[in-house]
């Protein structure tokens, strides 16, 4: 069993960098834990804080019960997966994913029961007499994760360790991975700066930025529920989209006012903004690309939130279609996310309905979440 908590950890480069502030966290025996945000938001140096590789400023590092600050890598019971293999090229596979166990001095039949048996989980049986030269880049990726396996350790950390594969072959190990995971009980915590690849393989998220956690949770509340514009709009491809706007009160309701377009907020959202200083104020709306529609049913059922755009662009991608739209009041082109069948064309004048019980308000100032 491994669970992990990091308490109150600081990374102070020398030269005054901050990599990371003050990051908290639990996490559980077999959690699929995701590090993402932006490059150079720290999510490496807590990885390797957590190996054991980097050494923590303050704070502590607890694995199970005990005080891991200053044990070192080797005896933390940890593996790591790194982007670019770090396979040892004179030696055959086998030998590569042996390597730890003969330096930790297991027995052979031993060292040959696991290897052959992390293989077979990698369906990399028929390559281990070859050299890492004579492998495809998803075969050394199988080969760096059996040498992980093959430890037996009560945590994997993965540091992007896709990012080196083309698009196909990344999707494929994705889901190798998660597959991984659940076969083999264990804690997983994975780096990325991709967003899709954290949505889809995290249990939970951490999303960061310049060395500040900014939300912890799952992928799911991560999308409807951001703390922030920053997670609102890392997080989701094509991300959400923001129009700055005026909060105006109309007898007792509440409108979002832009250009010539006018957006009523809906009751029970427009409840919680009762009493704020808000109203009267500018602030961003966001709404995501799939709550923005074109089609005559929405604009007929949304009667209320009917707004006016010039089209720009209109992407068709066989499954769905993409409108990149001009909007008064809008941070940048509005994407919306309709229908394969759209009949919008480049260059018209339409009008979409908002769905309005799906924005969000953000604070112009301070960029927290509103509603
Ligand atoms: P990426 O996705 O680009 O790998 P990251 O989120 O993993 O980024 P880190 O590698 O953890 O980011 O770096 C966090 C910050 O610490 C960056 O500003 C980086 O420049 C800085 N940094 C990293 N290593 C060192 C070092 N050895 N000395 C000084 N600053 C460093």
């Amino acid at each position: 069993m491994a669970s992990l908590k990091l308490k109150n950890i600081y990374k102070r480069y020398a030269g005054g960098v901050t990599a990371v502030n003050d990051f908290n966290l639990d996490i559980e025996h077999n959690e699929f834990l995701v590090l993402v945000g932006p490059s150079g938001c720290g999510k490496t140096t807590t990885l390797r804080m957590i190996a054991g590789l980097e050494e923590i400023s303050e704070g502590e590092l607890y694995i199970g019960d005990k005080l891991v600050n200053d044990v070192a890598p080797k005896d933390r019971d940890i593996a790591m997966v790194f982007q670019n293999y770090a396979l040892y090229p004179h030696m055959t596979v086998f030998d590569n994913m042996a390597f730890g166990l003969k330096l930790r001095k297991t027995p052979k039949d031993e060292i040959k029961k696991r290897v052959n048996e992390a293989a077979k989980i990698l369906d990399i049986e028929h390559l281990l007499d070859r050299k890492p030269k004579a492998l495809s880049g998803g075969q050394r990726q199988r080969v760096a994760l059996g040498r992980a396996i093959v430890r037996e350790p009560k945590v994997f950390l993965m540091d992007e360790p896709l990012s080196n594969l083309d698009a196909k072959l990344r999707v494929q190990m994705r889901t190798e991975i998660g597959r991984l995971h659940n076969r083999l009980n264990t804690t997983f915590i994975y780096v990325t700066h991709d967003q899709t690849e954290a949505m889809t393989m995290g249990t939970r998220i951490v999303v960061m930025k310049d060395g500040y956690i900014q939300q912890v949770d799952s992928p799911t509340s991560l999308y409807d529920r951001p703390c922030n514009q920053f997670v609102a709009t890392f997080i989701g491809s094509p991300q959400m989209n923001l129009i700055s706007a005026v909060l105006t009160q109309r007898g007792s309701d509440l409108h979002l006012v832009f250009g010539k377009s006018d957006v009523k907020i809906p009751e029970g959202k427009a409840k919680k903004l009762e009493g704020t200083d808000y109203i009267g104020k500018e602030v961003f709306v966001g709404i995501r690309p799939e709550n923005i529609h074109d089609e005559a049913m929405y604009l007929e059922s949304m009667p209320d939130s009917i707004v006016e755009a010039h089209v720009d662009l209109v992407e068709m991608l066989g499954a769905e279609t993409f409108l990149y739209m001009i909007i008064e009041g809008a941070v940048s082109t509005v994407t919306a996310r309709v229908n394969a069948r759209s009949k919008t064309k480049t260059g018209d004048v339409i009008k979409v309905a908002f769905d309005a019980n799906k924005i969000h308000l953000f604070d112009k100032e301070t960029e927290r979440t509103i509603i």
